[in-house]
This record gives C-alpha cells, structure tokens and sequence, in this order.
C-alpha cells in the first residue's frame, strides 16, 4: 500500500474505491507485492539450486497459489486438503511436498498413491512407510534440530520439547529402519519456527542439517524450511535474507562439495512471500469514550484477524479516510463477545464513525485462521493483478452460516 498526499493506493488503486465497491470488511492482496518477495528470495539464493515451496497454510486462496504456480514457485502442503487445492490451482504433485504432523497413516498412503514428496515426521510412521513401500517410493524426513528459535512459544517448532519432526538425537532409530526396509531417504527438512530474525539460528540449524545429511547417501535435496521474519512494526529487525541467502548457500555448497553430489535446496516460505501483500480493510462501527479510554470499534474482530489476540501480534492500523487529520490515541477493537483488542494506544489520525481502517501485513494466517466465531460470515477477498481488482472470494452470506447443519424436528 503508498501513501501520497493523504491517498493509499495499491497498483494506482485507490484503496476507499476497493471498500466502497466491495464492501468490508475486505482482505485486499497485492499481487506485485508477493511477486517482488519470491524474486528477493530467489535472488537472494541464486549461488545454490533454490527449489521455492510456498507454505499454503499462510494464505490458501486458489487463485494465490496460481499467482505461485505462476511464479515458479513450488507447493508446500500440510494436509490433504492443500494438496488437493494445489492440485486443482494446476501443479504436478511432484511439485508438492507434503509436510504433515502426526497424521493417520492413511494420509500418507493417499500422498504416495498422489505421487507427491512426503516428508515423514515421526518414527512410527517411518516404521509404517517402511513396512508397507520398503525401497519402492523415496521419502524425506523432518527432522527436529533441538533449537530453540522462534517469535512466540505458539511458533517455536524446533526446540526439543517440541511435536515436530524427528529428533537429531534418534538418528541411529532413524538408520536402523532405514537399512530395516531398505528406505530411499531423498531428503531431510527441518523447519525451525516462524520470526526468526536471527541469521545464526538459521545458520546453526543449518549445521545440524549437514551433520546429520552425511548418514544419508541417497538425498536429492535438503529442506530449510522458512521462518523468516517480516517487519510488522517500523523498526522491526528482520531476517537479512540477502545476507542469509548468501552465507547458506556458501556452507551448502561446501557441504555438497564434501558430500560428493549437487543436492537441491530447498526452502518454504508462508509469511514472507505474503503477509505484506495483505491489507485488511473494515469499517469504523462506534467511536467510544470512556473516562480513561476512546476505543474505536470496527465491524470485524478475531473471527476475522486472530494473530493479535493469539500471538500478540502487532498489525500497523491506519485511518484511510482522514489521513491529513491529526493524530489522537485510541484503542482499536472488534465486534467479537469477548476481548478483542487488534492495538491498544494506537496513534491514528482523528476516527470517524463510518471511516475506513487499514490493518497492514494481514496477507499471512489472516483469512486463513478466519472462523465463523459469533455466527459472523468470513470477508470477501481481493487480490490486484496488472493494476486490477479482481474478486477471488464472495463474501459469505448467511446461508453460509447454516450450510452443513441440519435441522431436525424437536
Ligand atoms: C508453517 C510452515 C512453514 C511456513 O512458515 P512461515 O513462518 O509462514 O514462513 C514452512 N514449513 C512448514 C512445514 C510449516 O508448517
């Protein structure tokens, strides 16, 4: 989103256009924005054979993952339900990898039968894998670095209390099935966390890869997983991905030099090829004062928008349609029967009952983690494209609500 002379704009659009003409509250994306990130990424890790896999869980519209498939950007899936998403958007399953937790072995039998790279997570389904395709069908694994990285606990997936992945510490349990089934381990992943900003993290969790890597004669690639952290707030540190991109691919291609063999490297962003794309645009419903505090409520809340309530995140909120005013203090709130705080002693400029405000840095686990808490129907979504507004999700209506509930006589 620019701002010049009290104007947002996306692509040229003005911004109060799209929310007059779709109405809000409204996920805005902005398909130049996401484009500039995967040529950053790419760019960034253009010393090493980069494989780009977008973590769809960030962000699952259809029409995204085509701006993806687009882009030449691979597919990295969670569930049976992105695979088939990612299928239907038009990517070969060998373009998706899936990366479940925990999931019945049923899961992974569809994966295979699919043709999509499977990342197995757990011994006992490594057990399973073996005993049912033995050498007939390459898996990678995920492994868990024993690292604790991470913006928030909620997020932090390599540390070793944690669910995910395989410990480093099991490797032998990891061999001995291997030679047990004579498995083709193709590669190994590892995904650390989301918002980590440190590049040694990364780097470390790197060195635990290569470590381990070296038990393994078969790989094609090593999976780095994401966690990139993006700037939520001005002056935010975030993850130097130019820096990053250059020292990982260095210590790769050492470490494939001394492995003997030109892997593939792989990585899976979610929240840094989208979240910035990403505006949430509602409506200011009442402007209320109360002896200590002025709250803005606004026709949305955490059904919508749950990353503040659930992680403490910080989303930039600006008034759109006042933005010459000056500014006053406010607390901005959602519509929701329980706290419901999007930011607490914000600066905006002067709110107005029926003013258009902009959530910024929503294109990540914003619709995605949307529910219908409080019978509300979720937002409409729009994505811009060539300097055009195109609608690629129908606001829900109330019939929406009571699809798939059945009435019975009482
Ligand atoms: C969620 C997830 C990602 C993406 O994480 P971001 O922080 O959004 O980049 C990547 N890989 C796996 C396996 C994930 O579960």
């Amino acid at each position: 989103m620019e701002h010049t002379q009290g104007i947002y704009t996306i692509q040229g659009i003005d911004v109060l256009d799209l929310a007059k003409q779709f109405g809000t509250p409204l996920y805005v994306y902005d398909g130049a924005r996401i484009e500039q990130q995967i040529a950053k990424l790419k760019n960034a890790y253009a010393a090493a054979d980069v494989k780009i896999k977008y973590a769809a869980k960030a962000l699952t519209n259809i029409s995204i993952l085509k701006l993806m498939r687009k882009n030449s950007v691979g597919m990295e899936a969670v569930s049976l339900g992105e695979v088939h998403l990612a299928l239907r958007a038009g990517y070969a399953p060998s373009e998706i990898t899936f990366t479940p937790s925990g999931v019945d072995f049923s899961e992974i039998e569809e994966a295979v039968t699919l043709g999509l790279a499977i990342n197995i997570d757990n011994l006992s389904t490594l057990q399973k894998f073996g005993a049912r395709f033995g050498n007939t069908y390459p898996c990678g694994l995920r492994l868990n670095p024993n690292i604790m990285a991470g913006g928030n606990i909620k997020i932090s997936t390599g540390h070793s209390n944690s669910k995910f992945g395989i410990s480093v510490l099991q490797l032998s349990e990891i061999l001995d099935l291997m030679k047990k089934y004579s498995i083709r381990i193709s590669g190994l992943h590892i995904h650390t966390g989301s918002d980590i900003k440190e590049t040694q993290a990364f780097l470390k969790t790197a060195e635990v890869l290569f470590e381990a890597a070296n038990s393994f004669p078969d790989l094609r690639f090593l999976d780095f997983g994401s966690g990139f952290k993006v700037a939520y707030k001005e002056g935010d540190v975030v993850t130097d991905i130019q820096e990053l991109g250059a020292k990982l691919t260095k210590a790769f291609n050492e470490f494939c030099n001394q492995y003997g063999r030109k892997l593939e490297l792989w990585l899976e962003p979610g929240k840094f090829l989208v979240s910035e794309s990403g505006t949430l645009l509602v409506q200011v419903n009442v402007v209320k004062l109360t002896p200590t505090v002025t709250f803005v409520g606004v026709n949305s809340g955490l059904n919508h928008l749950i990353r503040p309530m659930m992680y403490d995140a910080y989303h930039h909120i600006v008034n759109i349609s006042n933005s010459t005013a000056p500014a006053k203090k406010y607390t901005v709130v959602g519509y929701i029967c329980e706290t419901d705080t999007f930011g607490s002693d914000r600066d905006l400029n002067e709110v107005r009952e029926g003013d258009i405000l902009a959530f910024k840095n929503a294109g990540a686990y914003g619709f995605s983690m949307a529910s219908n808490y409080n019978s509300r129907p979720k937002p409409a979504e729009v994505l811009i494209v060539n300097g055009q507004a195109k609608l690629i999700r129908e606001r829900e209506k109330f019939e929406d609500l009571l699809k798939g509930q059945i009435e019975v006589d009482l």
